[in-house]
């Protein structure tokens, strides 16, 4: 066992679970959770002294739970996930885990840059989704636990050149940090030896009840947005940038999500082009849930958000507690680049080019109310 200044690592085999600090006390702990072509999974345990605990496997980074009490005291994970790695190798629609080398989708599956296009796999219709057939959220990383007072994990993985179709080698890293104010932070960066598009995100499903039996059609959001980026039948942005106003996209004021739902054909799954002065790390959205008291802030540096319902959840996969998780019983605050930027010249850039450094950070902060 390593002792750091307040917090504590531990390795063991024990169920996760079993393994926690103290109450009072933040700790980091690892547990064996398999082996992916020969190379070691982990679940690690974030702990702060609150008694939050977030869980974390190196395989495709993904989150497995965020554990935190509600108004009565009850603690439950607001995200879905299992307690098994061989669960995760089912490949639930990227349940928790880190999207790259590009979050959400490039249409037709190619882009051009600097006079040359790429083809990349198209693994959604037409299109290419999430990275492509093995993108982030379906490797093993390289995990290191920072020494630090403050419950923390380091995810390195190098990205070949031509995997999934894309130029350079991309060297990232992602680090989450839970942090004693219930915030889960998460710093991304990349960089590479060749001109290629990259937009990382996570795609943790939030219910804030913590029981994917409530939908999360009954919670409220607001997102600091005017505009969105409407999409064409394929779910690639149209490239027009509209504003919400008198639309059922209009969060900007906190309403119940169920509320104008039926009129946004297949549910939420659109960009929002957030209200930023800068590339400053800024409150974008805040969902509640009465009936738990819990409330979400999220935080960014990122220019969009995508608020995805979970309109495609068929009740397919059950979440830890047996339940299926179906329609709209979780929702993605995805924060990224807009989707289908290489083909969209008036969107933000997202071509990272050798000697640039990539680097955002978002946080997912719980609070009680
Ligand atoms: C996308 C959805 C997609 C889902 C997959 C979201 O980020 O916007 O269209 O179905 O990810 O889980």
């Amino acid at each position: 066992m390593i002792i750091l200044a307040a917090c504590m690592v531990t390795s063991c085999n024990s169920a996760p679970d079993n393994v926690g600090a103290p109450t009072g006390q933040s700790a980091i702990t690892r547990s064996d959770w398999g082996n992916i072509d020969g190379r070691p999974v982990y679940l690690y345990r974030l702990q702060n002294k609150n008694g939050t605990v977030v869980t974390i496997t190196n395989f495709g980074g993904t989150i497995t739970s965020f554990i935190t009490a509600d108004k009565h005291g009850n603690a439950s994970s607001i995200i879905i996930g299992f307690d098994s790695l061989r669960d995760y190798l089912r490949h639930p629609p990227y349940f928790g885990a880190i999207i790259g080398r590009y979050g959400n989708r490039i249409g037709n599956g190619h882009f051009s840059l600097d006079g040359v296009t790429y083809r990349l796999a198209a693994n959604n219709g037409k299109n290419h989704l999430h990275g492509g057939i093995k993108g982030f959220d379906k490797v093993v990383w390289d995990p290191t636990v920072p020494q630090d007072s403050i419950p923390s994990l380091l995810l390195k993985y190098i990205s070949k050149d031509g995997e999934e179709g894309y130029p350079g080698n991309l060297t990232t890293t992602v680090q989450y940090t839970l942090t004693d104010e219930d915030a889960l932070r998460i710093d991304y960066t990349a960089s590479t030896d060749r001109a290629t598009p990259v937009n990382l995100t996570n795609h943790s499903y939030f219910n804030l009840s913590g029981d994917v039996s409530n939908t999360i059609l009954n919670e409220s959001l607001s997102i600091d947005a005017d505009y969105y980026t409407p999409v064409d039948s394929s779910l690639i942005p149209t490239g027009r940038i509209d504003p919400v106003r008198h639309t059922p996209f209009d969060f900007s004021v906190a309403k119940i999500i169920g509320r104008g739902i039926d009129s946004v054909k297949g549910g939420y799954d659109h960009n929002w082009v957030l209200n930023k002065k800068d590339s400053g790390l800024q409150k974008v959205a805040v969902l509640s849930d009465t009936a738990s008291g819990r409330t979400l802030e999220v935080f960014t540096t990122q220019p969009g958000l995508q608020f995805y319902t979970g309109n495609f959840l068929d009740g397919q996969f059950n979440n830890r507690d047996g339940k299926p998780v179906k329609q709209h019983s979780a929702l993605c605050l995805e924060t990224q680049h807009f989707p289908d930027s290489p083909n969209k010249p008036n969107f933000p850039t997202t071509i990272l080019r050798p000697g640039d450094l990539y680097h955002s950070v978002t946080v997912y902060k719980v609070l009680l109310k």
